[in-house]
């Protein structure tokens, strides 16, 4: 049997009829930037996510600038991030000038340690990114509360985790503004790139509307030093369309992942990703440990079963961030999840044949 780990043109088949629908319209309509699509897919994702506000941007990385732009963090700012991450979360702290503050994560769910945060908190702090990552919420209501202790505000970059929920409440709708990307490999993913920020505060809000389009709120006329970074018409079309099934997508990926849980519970040293107390995951991946990783990912390929690593690399030891003069020993536990993590296929169209061979391999292997 073969298996990609993410089949694209696989997923988008069940649209292309309605996408190309939708491509027609938006040629017809001879609008192409800020119209009707973009209005009415800010107002579905807000409602989706259950926000006051929702803006259609450029793709996630400019969500999270455009978020921390509009709080006003910037130069001579410290940002809390965590140490496992995708290194968009710290380019867009670097991007505004601010300094990245790295806390370590849980090694059970992989998300920031919340007890590590405020041994971490300076004069500087301005904010805490809390990334819900791998589609996990994070302990966002305990990262908020340390927020205000401290007066900090919180950007969550919710690039993964489009649906998943915290003490039952909706992640991207926690922090004072949040980003979230329609990657083509996201829950809710574009023919292309696109990105939003959700926010309830007003301000916030209006602040990045005009951020997005040129530091203009009338054409020509520019109060601030903006960006260009839009969601287009054609983008917002197709995300309009595929928004109707996200929650039932995120469903299909919720059973695939409670079967990989039940199959390959004390398969080898497998470990299985937890959820912490009162935390969903819309299993955007399903990410395993072992210390045969790189023996066990060749195996399945041979399987015809493709697997990803997220990711082989934390950001402490990215050239690009050779100038914090990180060590190989900081942060040894993102550094343990890089060298043991695999992420096995989560998609939805997956059928119940594929998961069953696929954990029926990984326990072959260790057999
Ligand atoms: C995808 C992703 C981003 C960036 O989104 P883009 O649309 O690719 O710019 C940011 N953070 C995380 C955790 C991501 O997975």
């Amino acid at each position: 049997m073969n298996i990609p780990f993410l089949d694209l043109k696989q997923l988008n088949k069940n649209y292309e009829q309605e996408l190309v629908l939708q491509l027609q319209n938006v040629i017809n309509s001879g609008w192409f930037i800020m119209g009707n699509e973009l209005v009415e897919f800010e107002k579905n994702y807000a409602t989706f996510n259950n926000t006051a506000h929702c803006i259609g941007v450029g793709n996630g990385l400019d969500a999270l600038i455009l978020s921390l732009k509009a709080l006003n963090i910037g130069a001579g700012d410290e940002v809390i991030v965590p140490s496992n991450t995708y290194i968009a979360s710290w380019l867009a702290v670097s991007y505004v000038g601010a300094t990245v503050v790295p806390v370590e994560p849980r090694l059970d769910t992989y998300n920031i340690d919340v007890t590590l945060i405020e041994e971490k908190i300076t004069s500087k702090t301005k904010a805490i990114m809390p990334v819900n990552l791998y589609g996990q919420a994070a302990e966002l209501e305990a990262v908020m509360a340390i927020a205000n202790k401290h007066n900090l505000v919180v950007v969550e970059d919710n690039a993964q985790a489009q649906g998943a929920t915290c003490k039952g409440k909706l992640a991207g709708s926690f922090g004072d503004a949040n980003g979230t990307s329609f990657y083509p490999g996201k829950n809710l993913g574009a023919l292309g790139d696109g990105g939003a920020v959700t926010t309830n505060n007003e301000d916030v809000a209006h602040k990045i509307r005009v951020l997005r389009n040129y530091g203009s709120q009338q054409k020509y006329y520019n109060e601030v030093k903006g960006y260009n970074s839009r969601l287009d018409e054609l983008q917002a079309a197709f995300l309009n369309l595929k928004l109707k099934n996200l929650t039932t997508e995120n469903n299909e990926r919720v059973v695939i992942a409670n079967t990989y849980l039940k199959q390959l519970k004390n398969v080898g040293d497998v470990v299985l990703p937890v959820l912490a107390q009162g935390c969903t995951s819309n299993y955007h991946l399903f990410v395993i440990r072992t210390s045969k990783r790189n023996e066990l990912q060749q195996y399945l390929q041979a399987q015809g079963i493709g697997t990803v690593i997220h990711y082989p690399v934390p950001p402490h030891k990215q050239a690009a961030y050779s100038e914090y003069n990180f060590t190989p020993t900081d942060f040894p536990i993102a550094s343990l999840i890089a060298d043991t993590c695999l992420s096995l296929p989560v998609f939805p169209g997956m059928t119940s044949q594929q998961v069953n061979y696929i954990c029926t391999a990984i326990k072959n292997y260790y057999a």
